[in-house]
């Protein structure tokens, strides 16, 4: 979930997957069918590739510019922009500012799978999610985003938490998401990513995912910022540099 000023980034093969698969049948909208994400389909691929293009197309008309969020499932080490590599080894989601691009490793599918079971879509539309909250704060030019420290990288994670609060109630609106079942999912996502640490040898024996991004019950409330608010742009405070 992590945002490397440095440089770092996700795109799936965006395959397989068209903005109309992701209600669900049309006869779940509007009836007592609970909401169905992705048309219940479960490949993280599949699941990566719809969820963007809603991302995409919510932003876009949100925020009145094109917003395209580009990610690249476990990605081969030469993929990813050497700044931002180094962030292969902590196996979590993170977005590399220096191409513009997410990163989703097979380590934290494979974590999110073990974790969430049948609730792996909803995982990993919150990373997405989150992760499109820093191609938005690219895309406005939010100010701050080069400013080093740690305080100033807290504002910035949890901003990015903000704007997937703000998605995620506009996707419960659409009826894809169940609101409650997907804030436990993100909350739960926040604890577990909170607790890994940087394995030896890896280079970032110095990074600290805490005070990079704030405690899991700071980022929920700013999910939660987002999520409530009528406006997303003035519930998370975006700026347009
Ligand atoms: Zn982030």
């Amino acid at each position: 979930m992590r945002r490397i000023l440095a440089g770092l980034v996700l795109l799936a093969a965006l395959a397989g997957c068209s903005a109309g698969t992701l209600a669900g049948t049309v006869a779940g909208r509007g009836s007592a069918a609970p909401p169905v994400l992705c048309g219940g389909r479960a490949e993280p691929v599949t699941v990566v590739a719809c969820v963007v293009a809603d991302l995409d197309r919510a932003w876009s008309a949100r925020i009145g510019r094109p917003v395209t969020i580009r990610v690249t499932v476990d990605p081969e080490p030469a993929e990813v922009d050497r700044g931002c590599r180094p962030f292969l080894a902590f196996g979590t989601a993170f977005y590399c500012p220096a191409d513009d691009r997410a990163y989703l490793t097979a380590a934290s599918v494979a974590r999110d799978r073990a974790e969430f079971g049948d609730r792996l879509p909803y995982a990993l539309a919150g990373i997405l999610a989150h992760e499109a909250g820093h191609r938005v704060q690219a895309v406005v030019r939010e100010p701050g985003l080069d400013r080093p420290g740690d305080a100033a990288s807290r504002a910035v994670e949890q901003q990015a938490d903000c704007l997937a609060g703000a998605w995620a109630a506009g996707a419960a609106r659409r009826g894809l998401v169940d609101p409650a079942a997907f804030r436990a999912v993100y909350a739960r996502e926040m604890e577990i990513v909170s607790s890994l640490k940087p394995p030896p040898g890896s280079g970032l024996e110095e990074y600290d995912e805490v005070a990079t991004h704030g405690t899991p019950a700071e980022r929920v409330a700013a999910y939660d910022r987002g999520a409530a608010g009528a406006d997303p742009e003035a519930a998370c405070a975006l700026r347009r540099g």
